[in-house]
């Protein structure tokens, strides 16, 4: 793989709208969005791996570290092979990934983090309506349950919220997620296009 990937993670919990704005991102001239939730709901359902993984997000859990991290730069080859993300021109936008302490420790010489979007959201019943709505939508039957939407909360807590600990203090920006999709692609924007300028300039010359 060439030199760190220029990256910008989407953080925050289940349901807060990362996928919502991380998919608007993308749509930008040189930004590669990628949500590992995606990824995963992509593997082949009959394979033994895509049964194995779509088992274990059925219940709320992760998917452990050493594979998602292996699954992940496998993707990330694949991308660059085929043209769809170049590491030179295009910034990288992360979704879902890392999600604990060992998954941020393996991506460390992989990506360099320029920025954390880390959307937050006070309601959690807005989140678990957001949840559930999307359930029915994006065919992800694992947000339908209430038990399993539980369990993804706590492993958020546990697993994923202490991540922000891992990069300076600097580089994370708390977010504002409540309202329409525009209101925060708006607040996103503020945060992220002077970071995207210094690095990259004018994508289109
Ligand atoms: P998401 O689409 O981001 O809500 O993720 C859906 C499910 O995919 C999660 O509940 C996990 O089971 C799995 N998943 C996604 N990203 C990761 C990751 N970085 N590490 C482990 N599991 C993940």
């Amino acid at each position: 793989m060439p030199d760190r990937f220029k990256t910008v993670l989407l953080f925050g919990p289940p349901g807060v709208g990362k996928g919502t704005q991380g998919k608007l991102l993308g749509q930008i001239p040189g930004i590669k969005h990628l949500a590992t939730g995606d990824m995963f709901r992509g593997l082949d359902k009959n394979s033994d791996l895509g049964k194995r993984i779509h088992a274990i997000m059925s219940t709320g859990a992760l998917v452990p570290d050493d594979l998602t991290v292996e699954l992940w730069q496998a993707h990330m080859k694949g991308l660059i092979d085929s043209g769809k993300f170049s590491p030179k021109t295009d910034l990288l936008v992360l979704d879902g990934i890392p999600r604990s302490a060992k998954q941020a420790t393996a991506l460390d010489p992989h990506v360099s983090v320029l920025k954390v979007l880390h959307l937050t959201c006070p309601k959690l019943d807005e989140m678990v309506g957001r949840m559930k709505k999307r359930a029915l939508k994006e065919n992800r039957p694992d947000d339908a349950d209430e038990k399993v939407i539980r369990r993804r909360f706590d492993v958020y807590d546990q697993e994923t919220r202490p991540v922000l600990a891992h990069y300076e203090k600097k580089l994370v920006a708390d977010i504002d997620a409540m309202g329409t999709p525009i209101e925060v692609l708006s607040r996103v924007l503020n945060d992220l296009t002077p970071t995207y300028v210094k690095h990259f300039g004018n994508p289109l010359g």
